[in-house]
């Protein structure tokens, strides 16, 4: 099963694409997560990208799509993946799509969680995440059993520092100018899968397990 998952920064696309490759038991793919591996590794392509990611801008295309096709040209692809933060403009959209075409493959779903921007930003200033198993979670909404620690692995949480107000508005219109015609993109494909992001967290997987089988 090959999954895109859509939806603005912070909509939940990240938990529910983990929940998505446990339960199909297939690769979860963020390109933000390698992206931060790699400015906390400080490579070049960490360089590159960071001064992008901290004004809440996209990294470039010809620089995040190489990265995306080579990863899903590894091994664990094979039988699908689940994209979180890829593709976020046209150009990838479509350089997906002709890579996965030459293999004679396609993407089955694309799964768009759909929050109003003002619950969006209530949310983003309670999100942490773990920067060791990448599990996310949020203050109020979807609390780790003990605060502050990952329930997966027992790391100490932390919040991103593209989760500050200012450039919470700049991922918006990002989002907004530059992704959101992806939905369109998909729904011509004839694979979107529109589901309501404000409820809890079990009731949208359940949604989109219900869209998914
Ligand atoms: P995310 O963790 O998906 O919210 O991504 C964090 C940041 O990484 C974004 O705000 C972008 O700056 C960058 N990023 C992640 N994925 C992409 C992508 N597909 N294209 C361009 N930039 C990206």
């Amino acid at each position: 099963m090959k999954i895109v998952m859509l939806g603005a920064p912070g909509a939940g696309k990240g938990t529910q694409a983990l929940n998505i490759a446990k339960e199909f038991g297939i690769p979860h793919i963020s390109t933000g997560d390698i992206f931060r591996a790699n400015i906390k590794n400080q490579t070049e392509l960490g360089m590159k990208a960071k001064s992008y990611m901290d004004k809440g801008a996209l990294v470039p295309d010809d620089i995040t799509i190489g990265m995306l096709l080579d990863r899903i040209a590894e091994k664990d692809c094979e039988n699908g993946f689940v994209l979180d933060g890829f593709p976020r403009t046209i150009p990838q959209a479509e350089s997906l799509k002709a890579a996965l075409t030459l293999q004679n493959t396609a993407i089955d779903h694309a799964v768009d969680i759909e929050v109003p921007d003002e619950v969006i930003t209530t949310r983003m200033g309670g999100r942490r995440s773990c920067p060791k198993c990448g599990g996310t979670y949020h203050v109020v909404f979807n609390a780790p059993k003990k605060e502050g620690i990952c329930d997966n692995c027992g790391s100490e949480l932390t919040q991103r520092a593209d989760d500050k107000p200012e450039t919470v508005l700049e991922r918006l219109k990002t989002y907004h100018e530059q992704t959101q015609p992806l939905i369109d993109f998909y729904n011509k494909e004839g694979v979107l899968d529109t589901v309501d992001g404000t409820q809890k967290p079990d009731e949208v997987l359940k949604c989109i397990l219900g869209a998914l089988k």
